[in-house]
């Protein structure tokens, strides 16, 4: 790939680079999988299941933004919610997955996905950055440490990444479970029972010789 693509407005004009022991994708994958814990499974989750997620999904991300962004004085983000009050985690995990469902919902437009990548880019909530390998990866860099932006940046550090994935509905309509590119949910792919099955081809006879 050439480097002499032309950047978004508000790209820095310095390349980011991640450590050595990160590549673009591994970036693009850890990110997608914490969200995707996060939405799937933070329903009726307290505070030590949300310290575990921040500590092993969240942080090793985190950190690695924090070290591409050191150099711009962002503080590491490296707090988890051990101290936070328990009654307000329930509350606080209800607000960051409305907003990360809303977000996914809208997808559905393209409009509103191309006015939330451009919202993000403008916040800096995405950071991009090169891996050693010269590939471009994104970092979530979320604007505040609130937990709904973390998940919302964390979002968008995958749809950079990986845009086609997002493109149509994210959400299936039938259970609400989240679908991304091709993957198969419930309503899509769903085949009756009645389909065609492909008979087995005839064996052929063959001649015996003599
Ligand atoms: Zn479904």
């Amino acid at each position: 790939m050439h480097a002499n693509t032309e950047l978004p407005p508000s790209s820095q004009p310095t390349v980011l680079c991640l450590s050595p022991l990160v590549t673009a994708s591994s970036l693009a994958q850890a990110s997608r999988n914490a969200w995707r814990v996060f939405l799937e499974q933070s329903e009726g989750w307290g505070k030590a299941e949300l310290v575990l997620w921040s500590g092993g999904l969240y942080g090793p991300i985190a950190r690695h933004a924090a070290e591409l962004t050191a150099r711009r004085g962002v503080a590491d983000a490296d707090d988890d919610y051990r101290y936070v009050d328990p009654h307000f985690v329930e509350r606080m995990i209800a607000i960051a997955r409305a907003q990360a469902f809303e977000v996914l919902s809208s997808f559905a437009l393209p409009r509103a996905r191309l006015a939330f990548s451009r919202a993000m880019n403008e916040e800096g909530a995405v950071t991009r950055c090169e891996d050693s390998a010269g590939d471009i990866g994104f970092a979530p860099t979320p604007v505040t440490d609130s937990l709904a932006d973390r998940v919302v940046a964390l979002i968008a550090a995958d749809l950079f990444a990986r845009p086609g994935d997002f493109e149509g509905e994210t959400l299936c309509s039938a259970c609400g479970g989240i679908v991304l590119g091709r993957a198969a949910c419930c309503s899509r792919y769903d085949v009756p029972s009645s389909s065609v099955v492909a008979k087995p081809v005839d064996t052929v006879a063959v001649p015996m010789a003599g």
